[in-house]
């Protein structure tokens, strides 16, 4: 038998994230490892960057200015890419957001905001492409998690944020037990500290020394560290992997 193929060759890809950090490098590996890919973020974002580095890749891009937390928006998203790239096959949803208050002052609507973007955001983007994936017979999704859905970071006080990470990793699993025999495959990946413009917001920034010493590998992870991974989730290289959460952490959950 053939080793199988670590390639995504001429499928149709949609990241969501993809203005920014991880989901925005996610987006041109897509593309550096073949695909075409739709790429959705907030309308103020930077998606014309990114469409223009897939371009340099020899590859194909639309620009897609959505909310995740719109489920209108997201199905008009896909049935786009679908017109404009072809049957969409692959997914990653990494759009997100993340903040800090103690959980005894945290205001209820502080947390709603993360859980809509983090939780509800994933499930509507699963539930958008998952129904084109149906119809087309298949394909591959990635949710990017966090660490933090099975560690509470210290130092950090981001209940909601923790939670809605746990979350996906949850909802991941009951979707590719879901989908399971309909061609279907749901992972998530679960990134580490990852040196990203999450990173550079004022409460965490006076934190990096310390995230990298408690780090394995002593330092943060750099967005080109979540491309192998999550390259791999979606190709055939993983096509008896589903359901799984594979963290990309640089050991952290070890200690
Ligand atoms: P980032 O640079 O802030 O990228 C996230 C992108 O999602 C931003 O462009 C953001 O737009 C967009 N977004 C926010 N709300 C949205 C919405 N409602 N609809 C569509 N797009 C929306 O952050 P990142 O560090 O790359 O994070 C990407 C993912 O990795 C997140 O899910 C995050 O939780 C996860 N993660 C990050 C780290 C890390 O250390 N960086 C670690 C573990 C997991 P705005 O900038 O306008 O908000």
């Amino acid at each position: 038998m053939a080793v199988p193929s670590f390639r995504l060759d001429d499928s149709v890809a949609l990241v969501t994230g993809a203005g920014s950090g991880i989901g925005r490098r996610l987006a041109i590996g897509l593309a550096e490892m073949g695909a075409d890919v739709g790429c959705l973020d907030l309308p103020q974002s930077d998606l014309a960057s990114t469409a223009e580095a897939i371009g340099e890749t020899g590859r194909r891009a639309v620009a897609l200015p959505a909310d995740v937390t719109r489920a209108e928006a997201l199905a008009e998203a896909v049935a786009r890419v679908e017109r404009e790239l072809g049957p969409l096959r692959l997914a990653v949803n990494a759009a997100g957001i993340a903040n800090a208050a103690p959980a005894e002052d945290m205001p209820v609507e502080q947390w709603n905001k993360v859980i809509e973007v983090n939780l509800n955001g994933v499930f509507l983007s699963c539930q958008a492409e998952g129904r084109a994936l149906l119809r087309n017979g298949g394909g591959s999704i990635v949710n990017i998690a966090s660490m933090s859905g099975t560690i509470a970071n210290r130092g950090l006080t981001q209940a909601h944020y923790n939670a809605s990470k746990a979350a996906v990793t949850q909802l991941t699993k009951s979707l590719a037990t879901e989908w399971c025999d309909r061609g279907i495959r749901v992972n998530s990946v679960s990134p580490g500290y990852t040196a990203t413009p999450m990173n550079r917001r004022p409460e965490v920034a006076e934190r990096v020394a310390r995230f990298e010493a408690d780090t394995p590998l002593g330092r943060m992870a750099t967005v080109d560290e979540m491309v192998g991974p999550t390259v791999f989730l979606l190709s055939d290289a993983a096509s008896f992997v589903t359901g799984v959460d594979l963290l990309v952490d640089g050991g952290v959950t070890c200690w």
